[in-house]
């Protein structure tokens, strides 16, 4: 049997709260009754600095029923941070937890899918919206945007994953080993590596309430998720800059001759010539700095160098620790 978390930020979601923490007590106690996951098996709500009653709620529900848990943030993190927040206050306790949003717009019946693709042996479940029907015209192109431009700048991100997804106690401690600030986890769950699978799952309409993520804030955390994930983009000046060299050779070539033909004033070959030339030198230039910047920066982050799966030893598998490979 499995010992299941869900974590579940919350911000300013007094409206929906009721309702979800209901709803996932019903799918909790089937699981229980089902014999899937254990009776100690918990809901955490973490209160990323609510400015409603949203920690009146959480306090209260934990008072009626120790089935829920709350952890209060000390001032609004934002939505990963807040996750973060919550799977770490859990990461010792549970045998594999669940993350997702309060407006119940990840399906919960989903949550048999995790629970079966982790028993066979996934560490990583991702669930992976099947369509977005439902999605106006507006939010469909941005968000398919966003995955296509993340994986472009080098940011490998799970297309349609949001943060609907199960880790096993291994794969969270492997998560905690990436000691860097920005931790951008959509990013930084897939390099944990582990065996992973996906769940399909329906997107819903959020319920009550108002979404806490317009444009600009998608925006910010898409430029967050790529500069804290990669340095694609300083590589990207460098290969302007060849880019810009080439362009200048074949312009070469073609002002040489124009000159050659005499169709030129006296001086515009030159002059031209090196405008070309010198501002292809400084973009690579720069780039190669920049290359170095890269490095650096990726060293400040402490990043783990790798992660053991398993270690066959004599007679021994170790740091095979999860229940289930035992
Ligand atoms: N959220 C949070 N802190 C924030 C913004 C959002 O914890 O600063 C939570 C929010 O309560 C919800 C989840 O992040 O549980 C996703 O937010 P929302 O549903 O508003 O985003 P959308 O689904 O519209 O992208
Ligand atoms: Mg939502």
């Amino acid at each position: 049997m499995v010992k299941l978390y869900i974590v579940i930020p919350c911000y300013n979601e007094e409206a929906v709260l009721p309702e979800t923490s209901k709803r996932l007590k019903e799918k909790l106690s089937g699981l229980m009754d089902a014999g899937r996951i254990t009776r100690d098996s918990h809901i955490v709500f973490v209160d990323d600095g609510s400015k409603d009653r949203t920690w009146e709620l959480i306090s209260g529900l934990h008072q009626e029923d120790r089935l829920y848990s709350g952890v209060k943030l000390s001032r609004n993190r934002g939505h990963q941070n807040a996750l973060l927040a919550g799977l770490y206050s859990v990461k010792d306790r549970a045998d594999a937890v669940i993350s997702m949003d309060a407006d119940l717009q990840d399906d919960i019946n989903a949550i048999d899918g995790f629970l079966d693709k982790y028993e066979a042996g996934a560490e990583v479940v991702y669930g992976v919206r099947s369509s977005r029907k439902k999605d106006t015209f507006f939010k469909k192109f941005t968000a398919e945007s966003f995955y296509k431009v993340m994986n472009f700048m080098g940011a490998d991100v799970v297309f349609n994953h949001a943060d609907y997804r199960l880790l096993s106690n291994r794969a969270l401690n492997g998560l905690f080993e990436f000691k860097e600030v920005n931790l951008f986890l959509r990013g930084v769950v897939p390099m944990v590596g582990y065996k992973s699978d996906v769940v399909y799952y329906e997107r819903n309409e959020r319920f009550a309430g108002e979404s806490k993520y317009p444009l600009k804030k998608m925006l910010a955390f898409a430029f967050e998720g790529i500069t804290s994930l990669s340095i694609k983009p300083i590589r990207m000046i460098i290969s302007l800059g060849f880019l810009m060299l080439f362009v200048s050779v074949i312009l070469l070539i073609y002002f040489l001759v124009q000159h050659a033909l005499g169709h030129t004033v006296a001086g515009w070959t030159s002059l031209i010539v090196s405008v070309w030339a010198i501002g292809a030198l400084q973009l690579i230039s720069i780039g190669v700095i920049g290359e170095y910047i890269g490095k650096v920066y990726l060293e400040t982050k402490e990043r783990p160098r790798f992660i053991i799966d398993m270690f066959l030893h004599e007679d021994e598998v170790l740091y095979s620790v999860s229940e289930k490979n035992a």
